[in-house]
């Protein structure tokens, strides 16, 4: 049985007085539980401490994520963030893959699958997006290219807890565009993700890896993607940016 999840992408959005009053404004609309739902929230980097601190003070299940990494331990590499400074300031998921990432940053299916392996050694859980641009579903390839996209971002991983694991289609067509795919659209990608997990990893870690829809995901629509059999949540961007509207999605997941 897999626990739905909520995850909302920040992007670059909120300074740091703005994050924490976000994730303050998250914290007291959830402060009842989240029942059996997991919710993540993916602040910019500087926001993390702050964000965090909200979060334990609350001593709020909502758990934290990074919105990118950089696979070495440390060293020479301006810019970079390790896994083991994400820990440090308590973040326990992270974004990797997203398509602005490989789009404007030129990242590719390999240095996703070394973030993957650099996070999963330091025990933070990937949030591994992938899907097809509006050429690729025009030309009605999308499934293969995503699967394709799996298969590379997953070689060599050794997953023994699928919980620690999830991965996100996000169709970039979709992504802050107001396009959304249907809920049966998000079912054949993510069901043939499904497929490919059992491939590659069997169907007992398969049917434990969180499957998330992302793309113009709101209040209004999350419930038809989360009846479907294979979206177990949703990436949120543009909607997590209002505590409202983001905790009424998770509410729709409690339902
Ligand atoms: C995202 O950035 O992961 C995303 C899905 O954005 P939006 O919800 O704004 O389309």
């Amino acid at each position: 049985m897999r626990n739905r999840m909520i995850a909302g992408n920040w992007k670059m959005n909120e300074t740091f007085a703005e994050g924490v009053e976000l994730a303050q404004g998250i914290v007291d609309q959830l402060a009842s539980g989240t029942g059996n739902v997991d919710v993540v929230i993916a602040p910019p980097l500087v926001d993390l401490k702050g964000v965090s601190e909200v979060l334990t003070q609350a001593n709020s299940s909502v758990a934290l994520s990074a919105q990118n990494v950089y696979w070495e331990e440390s060293g020479a590499f301006t810019g970079e963030t390790s896994p083991a400074m994400l820990t440090s300031v308590g973040a326990t998921y992270c974004i990797i893959g997203h398509s602005e990432r490989r789009g404007y940053f030129g990242e590719t299916d390999e240095d996703i699958n070394r973030k993957a392996k650099a996070l999963m050694a330091h025990d933070i859980v990937p949030i591994s997006c992938c899907g097809e641009s509006l050429e690729v579903r025009n030309a009605g390839t999308h499934v293969q290219f995503v699967v394709d996209q799996i298969k590379a971002d997953t070689k060599g991983l050794e997953i023994t807890d699928p919980s620690k694991y999830v991965i996100a289609y996000e169709p970039i067509w979709a992504i802050g565009t107001g396009m959304t795919a249907t809920a049966d659209d998000a079912q054949e990608v993510c069901g043939a993700i499904r497929k490919t997990l059992v491939e590659i990893f069997g169907a007992e870690i398969a049917d434990g890896i969180r499957i998330l829809y992302g793309g113009s995901a709101k209040p209004e629509n999350v419930g038809g993607f989360l009846e479907k059999e294979d979206v177990d949540g949703a990436l949120v961007g543009g909607a997590s940016l209002k505590a409202g509207s983001f905790v009424a999605m998770v509410k729709s997941a409690m339902n």
